[in-house]
């Protein structure tokens, strides 16, 4: 086929005798591959690869992008996949033919301006390496170039999405030819009409101009080689788009904007555009505060060039541009005027480290400027992003700090969605709430109208607006549950004292905020709850019956515990009371009542620091379970941990935890069962106690 034996040529141009070999060798490849498909333009579709490989050719782009442009549709198209080219064609090539595949199962979806920075940004972190957006430009553009035979609605889409995303990613990546055809196919399917009527004129002024433009050249010519200044000079067309642009933006007439010539002046050395420029302006007058100077300036995708402004023979406007041959290298091929085939990079690493190089021979060649920094700034965030685009359901892009979980995104989306998120699909996928989200993932957050904030997830948020909410969540939480206990604590003194807690009233709270200069009312339960103030006290003084008694504060009557408290009350982990236990509640101020079975060792030692001792009781009608921990000390055989957790099971209790140790010729089982009561922690025992090789039980 003629097309491969051409690409051939092309590589042969720059690339080693060896590499040469490795490009046929993927082009029978794919061709073997893509055997009897067919393109929509009826062409064979092989010669799609072919021809994005060919212009990656002309910017000189090294052996394993050629390879992997070849091979680009290959994964998408064929059962053939990455690890096998990765096999075949080396590590490098299968990420960059994988990277491709992932850049095209995204797809931009909204009309919203702002999402179309993000969604270039989360293909430029996507691709990590530059080769991959490369080949994606190169693959866009072929694809543009034969769009016709694409249905009108596809062609609309795929126009607009070249011109709101790719045509600005090869800007600012500085592929200026690439970035101007994009432009201009991009236009000519957006506003066909508008197109062919600009076309049109174009080439008719042109052939009006030819006389006028060769006179002019030669002018140019002679004056800037009477001063001695080596210079191509040529005549330049402007890209229909930018025509187009320009009439809309300055509301000129076709004939004006055409009116203008255009020259480019393409000189050896730095100091000789400045030279040339002053020779020019000599020549015809320059037009004031048309004159701009990038090269001292650069734009922010590292384009420098002289720009002026002259007014010419009968006052027609004359544009010149004035750079060297390395910058007007880089004004075409950007980035690309980089990548230099010469290496042989193998990894991810090296690749960032030489696209790091490359930036800063960049702002080496750039020292001039007072501006660079800003430029490399913007190339490098853009290269390599701190931050994950990922999309909504709704297709929006949300952009967050590396490392997010899928908990930062739902706070990213809204407060509420944060707080009551119970679970997430990463992809259409479940996933836990810890995931770490990853660029181009579709995150779906599931809420329920019960889910709330727990600790856990302070632990693996990276947001700080998820931080302070859950955290803001949790206090609130916390405050409310210990005021509900605090209000329960309160009427139980007032019960004590003979007061029926509905006889205090508003008037009373209002008396008695004011009397202690305490913030609300239920800043005042909340720290009964917490131990911060003491129930008979505070009931004391609401009723207006005098100072307590020494030691009273001690003899209000049983508080119940419900197990529904929340936060507000703790079980010790040193005994795990469970309902049917006596016990007794321990109040430290600042902390949540912590209940003790009465037994418990660890209540004669803590008496001194303050706490304040409760006396509280079970509630009949305790609906959720408790831990407890058991020991069994059983012989070592066979089959034993199973029966005895059947045992367990058949009383109808949960297994939450087992550990194991060995106690010479016995083996000692910790087991930590939920169970509702004592009363069926007593069966679960007593079945026990009768399996034969059980030999001792302790709680
Ligand atoms: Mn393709």
């Amino acid at each position: 086929m003629a097309d491969s034996a051409l690409l051939i040529r092309e590589v042969s141009a720059y690339l080693k005798p060896a590499d040469v070999e490795h490009v046929r060798e993927a082009l029978e490849f794919s061709k073997a591959a893509h055997a009897g498909q067919i393109r929509q333009s009826g062409d064979p579709f092989v010669s799609h690869p072919i021809a994005v490989a060919r212009i990656l050719t002309n910017l000189h782009l090294d052996v394993q992008a050629i390879v992997a442009a070849v091979l680009h549709d290959v994964v998408e198209d064929t059962p053939i996949t990455a690890d096998e080219i990765a096999a075949k064609f080396g590590e490098p090539v299968g990420e960059l033919v994988d990277g491709l595949s992932k850049l095209d199962r995204l797809q931009f979806e909204t009309r919203e301006d702002a999402q179309a920075e993000n969604f270039r940004k989360m293909l430029l972190a996507m691709a990590r390496d530059v080769r991959v957006i490369l080949i994606k430009l190169a693959d866009r553009l072929h694809n543009m170039r034969t769009l016709a035979s694409m249905s009108p609605d596809k062609c609309e889409r795929i126009a607009r999405e070249t011109m709101e995303i790719y045509a600005p990613i090869a800007n600012r990546l500085g592929l200026n030819d690439i970035y101007r055809e994009l432009q201009d196919l991009s236009f000519k399917f957006l506003h066909p009409n508008r197109y062919a009527v600009l076309v049109k004129a174009v080439k008719a002024a042109r052939g009006n101009r030819r006389e006028v433009l060769g006179k002019m050249l030669d002018t140019i010519r002679q004056r800037l080689a009477e001063y001695k200044i080596e210079a191509d000079v040529s005549g330049r067309e402007k890209n229909i788009y930018s025509i187009y642009k320009k009439m809309q933006s300055k509301s000129l007439p076709f004939a004006d904007v055409l009116d203008i010539y255009g020259f480019r002046v393409l000189v050896n050395d730095f100091v000789s555009c400045y030279v040339a420029l002053g020779t020019l302006h000599g020549l015809y007058k320059p037009i004031a505060g048309k004159f701009k100077d990038y090269i001292a300036i650069p734009k922010v995708n590292g384009y420098q060039s002289l720009h002026s402004t002259l007014c010419g023979p009968f006052g027609m406007p004359i544009e010149i541009q004035i750079r060297t041959h390395e910058m007007h290298r880089i004004a075409d091929a950007g980035v690309a005027s980089h990548w230099l085939y010469k290496s042989g990079h193998n990894s991810i690493k090296a690749l960032h480290s030489k696209t790091h190089q490359w930036l800063k021979d960049l702002l080496e060649s750039l020292s001039q400027s007072t501006d660079s920094t800003e430029f490399l700034e913007h190339l490098k965030v853009d290269l390599f992003p701190d931050e994950v685009y990922v999309f909504t359901p709704k297709g929006k892009i949300l952009s967050l700090p590396r490392g997010s979980t899928a908990v930062d995104f739902a706070y990213n989306v809204h407060t509420d969605i944060g707080n009551h998120c119970i679970s997430v699909n990463v992809n259409n996928e479940p996933a836990p709430l810890n995931t770490e989200l990853r660029n181009g993932d579709r995150v779906e957050i599931i809420t329920a109208p019960h889910g709330k904030p727990n600790l856990d997830w302070l632990s693996y948020v990276t947001t700080s607006k998820a931080r302070s909410h859950i955290r803001h969540f949790l206090k609130a939480m916390q405050t409310g549950e210990s005021a509900q206990f605090g209000e329960r604590m309160l009427n139980q003194a007032l019960h004590t004292l003979g007061i029926p807690p509905e006889d205090i009233t508003e008037a009373h709270w209002i008396r008695f905020l004011r009397d202690t200069g305490a913030k609300s009312r239920l800043d005042v339960l909340a720290d009964i709850g917490l131990g911060r103030r003491f129930n008979m006290v505070v009931a004391r003084k609401l009723a207006c019956i005098g100072e307590a008694l020494p030691n009273e504060t001690d003899y209000s009557s049983a508080l119940t515990i419900q197990g529904t408290e929340g936060m507000a009350v703790q079980f010790a982990k040193c005994c795990r009371p469970i309902p049917g236990d006596p016990i007794i509640g321990a109040l430290k101020s600042g902390h949540n009542l912590m209940v003790h079975t009465r037994d418990c060792p660890s209540l004669h030692k803590g008496r001194s620091s303050g706490e304040q001792w409760l006396d509280v009781v079970w509630s009949k009608d305790i609906q959720r379970p408790f831990d407890v921990g058991i020991k069994l000390v059983v012989a070592n055989r066979r089959g034993v941990l199973a029966k005895v957790a059947s045992a367990i099971a058949e009383e109808e209790s949960d297994i939450e935890n087992v550990n194991f140790s060995n106690e010479g010729e016995y083996t000692a089982l910790l087991f930590t069962l939920q169970v509702s009561n004592r009363l069926q922690l007593a069966n679960i025992m007593r079945s026990l106690r009768k399996m034969p090789e059980v030999i001792k039980i302790i709680r």
